[in-house]
């Protein structure tokens, strides 16, 4: 496993900033993550460094560095066109409220550093100039066993941080490990602590999760574990054979967050509360808005026999920049809970596309009649009626798209205004 460490490939701007601090006479380390993805062999998304040097002590040893966090320690270099970020060795105090810790100091040594860390497989660190590895927490051995073990007691360390627990879930589902037996069991034993968590850091855990490639384990993990119902109750008390399906749904569906939480909340929820579960967990409005419509729209499988007026009216519902989505879905629901109807749903999915690749008519300004193009033929000003005739207009071209002529339409918006004063 060092040999992986030592053939990984480190950006040079990164190995750059740690030859300076070392240069300097300080101790400095690549650490979390990124180790561990090295010792996997995987390349790591982000280098992070820690050092003895004092946050001062980096800002005066760069040309270019934003002080991104710097009361918690973290600098920003920015080295040959990229950023890295470098923080320096940390402890941190008693936490009082599950959440953060009351303070934080800086240290001098890179072990004190790595036992404030979640977990073994977290809490290494590399020098890759003196090819040093520090593992003081068994890291390595647990990464081979394939283990997410917390560092310390999982009881204290969940008692700290309420995510942990969430993180833990989300490491082996992204990793595909298993929990250590006794960081397992503390998780039921520190729900408490969970719930005191702002759900925006749980979204962010749970998107994670949600878009790895083991998606279903990770969910049932949750279920098992009690953390799901904590932040999402309408799926952890479905039935369980209902929830079974929804997680294997959510691994059968294409890796984009939208379409993933919307198919584990289409068969559970309606779209009222699928909305009210996106705003919930603070994903942004527009997500919690098409997740709420993919929701509502997701059973294709009820819609073999539509027309085509009426599969025109659920284009104009979803728009034709979501239609990819609400296939997505239907597709991954039907798969696993009606295979046997897969190639039906494909007559319809091909009839959707078809319909859309028509260009209809969809929404008013589609119309070839504008706003005061309608005005101008009833002879009216701005007025409800307005509105009304519009309305009338659409719903004709979604019935039938070749009405949608200029003539055509104000032949039968005349007929709809006399049959109106007549009636
Ligand atoms: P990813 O590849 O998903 O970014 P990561 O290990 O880099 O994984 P981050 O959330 O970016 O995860 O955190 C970076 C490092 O900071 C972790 O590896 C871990 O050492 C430490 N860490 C992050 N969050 C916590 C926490 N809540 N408690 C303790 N240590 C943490
Ligand atoms: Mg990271």
């Amino acid at each position: 496993m060092l040999a992986n460490l030592h053939n990984a490939d480190i950006p040079q701007p990164v190995l750059d900033v740690i030859a300076r601090l070392r240069e300097l006479g300080h101790a400095v380390y690549l650490v979390g993550g990124c180790v561990r993805d090295m010792v996997r062999k995987v390349h790591p998304k982000d280098f992070d460094v820690a050092t003895s040097a004092l946050p001062e002590e980096v800002q005066r040893a760069f040309r270019k560095v934003i002080p991104t966090g710097i009361q918690h320690g973290t600098v920003t270099v920015v080295q040959g066109g990229t950023h890295v970020e470098v923080t320096t060795f940390r402890s941190e105090g008693d936490y009082l409220d599950g959440r953060r810790p009351s303070s934080v100091a800086f240290e001098r040594d890179i072990v004190k550093d790595l036992s404030r860390r979640d977990f073994t497989i977290n809490a290494m660190a590399y020098n890759p100039l003196d090819r040093d590895l520090a593992d003081p927490f068994g890291g390595q051995t647990d990464l081979q066993a394939q283990l997410i073990r917390c560092v310390g007691s999982a009881l204290e360390r969940f008692s700290e941080d309420g995510l942990r627990p969430m993180r833990a879930v989300r490491f082996a589902a992204v990793l595909g490990f298993s929990l250590d037996p006794d960081t397992r069991d503390a998780i039921p034993a520190t729900l408490a602590v969970f719930r005191k968590v702002a759900l925006e850091r749980v979204r962010e855990e749970l998107t994670k999760l949600l878009l790895s490639p083991r998606a279903e384990g990770g969910l049932l993990l949750l279920s098992e574990t009690g953390l799901l119902d904590v932040f999402l109750p309408e799926v952890a008390r479905a039935t369980p054979e209902a929830a079974r399906l929804a997680r294997a749904a959510v691994q059968a569906a294409p890796n984009d967050i939208e379409i993933r939480v919307a198919v584990l909340l289409a068969d559970l929820v309606d779209r009222a509360q699928a909305r009210d579960i996106g705003l919930r967990l603070k994903f942004p409005n527009k997500v919690a808005d098409l997740v709420a419509l993919l929701v509502e729209t997701a059973k294709l499988e009820e819609r073999f026999s539509d027309t085509d007026p009426s599969l025109r009216r659920l284009l104009a519902r979803v728009g034709l920049p979501q239609l990819p989505q609400l296939l997505a879905v239907a597709r991954a629901r039907v798969q696993v809970r009606a295979p046997e109807r897969l190639s039906d749903l494909e007559r319809l999915c091909a009839r959707l596309e078809a319909l859309a690749a028509a260009k209809p008519p969809l929404v008013p300004k589609d119309l070839a009649l504008t706003g005061g193009d309608i005005m101008a033929t009833l002879a009216v000003g701005p007025s409800p009626i307005v509105g009304e005739a519009t309305r009338f207009l659409m719903d004709s071209v979604l019935d039938e798209p070749a009405l949608n002529t200029a003539e055509g339409l104000k032949q039968r918006l005349q007929a709809w205004q006399s049959a109106r004063t007549g009636a």
